[in-house]
């Protein structure tokens, strides 16, 4: 009997999954056509570092997604991989860190599996996964069929795609990534100010693929956000809370020092910024360590954007937590934070 708790990174929710893990892509296939068309609820999880499921679990059958694969295709200088969804993202990294590509070396340390990298468009440190995705292959769930979907597609944007959405409604089979291959020669340009700041170099310089990587995975480690068994502070989803994007002529009354980076514009033309959910946070007086009097669930020691399970906490404290930091800056900022992380029968 697997728990919640087991099938999530945050480790709460003791209730047990109704649990299938297909072994390879085709019985995947198979479990989630028949899932579709047994019309009853059902839950897709992959690494569940993204994921919290309330203490009561979920009334339906949970499919597990641990299929592997990977394929590589040479195209002079660019490298396309076809990856499994149940493949380790932080694993492929590696990977392709150790075969000299570039274009994902700043993902390095993300949690988590392939196949849910897109339904985020997964980013940090200046790069996502939109900059090299190339296409998905993806069971639609309205037709049964797999196809093919290119990148531009997936109406990609900050932590978000048709997938996440619900425009498209469907399990990604496998992942195609275009890389650049570098071998010896430095990778992709470092566009992250602290990343650069650690590295010693102007933003935009570039370095080596492995210098980038594990520059991010010390800058990761620092901060609670690469998985670690013995640090509490990594029993998370990573950020609990997106950077909200809001009008620019709203963030004109926030105080000067809130940061603040431009984010395009909507649909009518207006100009969008994108705030810090952590400065937010924080300025809102919930500070890192926070805890509610008597529960197990805390703000990260490292981060005021990851809530933790310091140990035994249940999903209702996870929750709790959270709605208390959604109120703080409702009521200090008049910004309403939403989740990243996605809540199975919770409501924050
Ligand atoms: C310590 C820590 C640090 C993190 N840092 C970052 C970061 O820097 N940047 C970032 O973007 N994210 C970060 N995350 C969040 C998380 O790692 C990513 O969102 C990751 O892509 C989730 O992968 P998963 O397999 O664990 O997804 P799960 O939690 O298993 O699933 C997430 C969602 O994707 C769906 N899904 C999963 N697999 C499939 C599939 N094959 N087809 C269709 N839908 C699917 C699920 O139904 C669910 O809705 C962090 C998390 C942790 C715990």
């Amino acid at each position: 009997m697997t728990t919640f708790a087991e099938l999530t990174t945050t480790g709460v929710s003791r209730a047990t999954a109704d649990l299938v893990e297909p072994a390879d892509r085709e019985a995947l296939a198979d479990a989630y056509r028949g899932l579709v068309d047994a019309g009853e609820p059902f839950l897709v999880i992959a690494g569940g570092s993204n994921t919290v499921v309330a203490d009561e679990g979920f009334a339906g059958r949970v499919l597990r997604v641990s299929t592997r694969g990977i394929e590589r295709e040479d195209d002079g200088d660019e490298v396309l991989l076809r990856v499994d969804a149940g493949e380790s993202w932080s694993a492929l990294v590696d990977r392709a860190v150790d075969d000299g590509l570039s274009g994902i070396e700043a993902l390095a340390g993300i949690p988590g599996s392939v196949g849910a990298a897109p339904v985020q468009n997964i980013g940090a440190y200046g790069q996502e996964l939109a900059d090299v995705l190339e296409r998905i292959e993806l069971l639609e769930a309205d037709t049964g069929e797999a196809v093919w979907l290119d990148a531009d597609e997936l109406g990609l944007g900050y932590r978000t795609s048709s997938l996440k959405r619900g425009e498209h409604r469907g399990l990604v089979l496998r992942v195609e990534l275009r890389l650049r291959r570098v071998d010896g020669e430095a990778g992709a340009p470092v566009q992250y100010a602290q990343l650069a700041k650690a590295l010693g170099v102007e933003l935009g310089a570039r370095v080596g693929v492995r210098e980038q990587r594990d520059a991010v995975l010390a800058l990761r480690a620092s901060k609670g956000m690469v998985l670690d068994a013995d640090d509490p502070d990594t029993r998370s989803t990573g950020s609990f809370f997106m950077n909200p994007i809001v009008h620019r002529e709203f963030a004109i009354d926030l105080p000067a020092d809130a940061p603040r980076f431009d984010a395009g514009v909507d649909d009518e033309g207006r100009e969008l910024v994108k705030l810090s959910a952590a400065w937010l946070i924080d300025h809102a007086g919930v500070h890192r360590g926070t805890a509610l009097p008597g529960s197990r669930a805390a703000i990260s020691s490292k981060h005021t954007l990851a809530i933790t399970n310091r140990g035994g906490a249940t999903a209702e404290e996870v929750a709790q937590l959270a709605r208390f930091v959604v109120a703080r800056v409702v009521q200090e900022f008049g910004v309403i934070l939403r989740p990243e992380a996605n809540l199975i029968g919770i409501e924050v």
